[in-house]
């Protein structure tokens, strides 16, 4: 399973993993207050938001889901990935 950890408690409310976002997966809530995580169907496991993150308080954790046929036949559909 696909899943997004934020350690809320270490985040200083940068905004750069919602900025490095390519897909419109997380933004703040309306207070402003809290980094939230919107659709994460719409994820592209890129973890520009975990590289971008100067906290590192944001895990893309993907290794439970990385086992999933559904993953591997994602990766394969990526270019320049899996089996040609
Ligand atoms: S892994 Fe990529 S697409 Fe998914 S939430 Fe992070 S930046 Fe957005
Ligand atoms: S990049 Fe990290 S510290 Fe900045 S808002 Fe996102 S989770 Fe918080």
């Amino acid at each position: 399973m696909l899943e997004i950890q934020i350690d809320h408690s270490r985040c200083n409310l940068c905004g750069h993993c919602i900025d490095a976002c390519p897909a419109p997966c997380l933004d703040f809530d309306e207070a402003e207050t809290v980094v939230q995580i919107f659709d994460l169907n719409l994820c592209l496991i890129c973890r520009n938001c975990e590289i971008h993150c100067p906290k590192d308080c944001l895990i893309v954790d993907f290794s439970e889901w990385e086992a999933t046929r559904e993953f591997r036949s994602m990766v394969r559909r990526m270019p320049g990935q899996g089996r040609s």
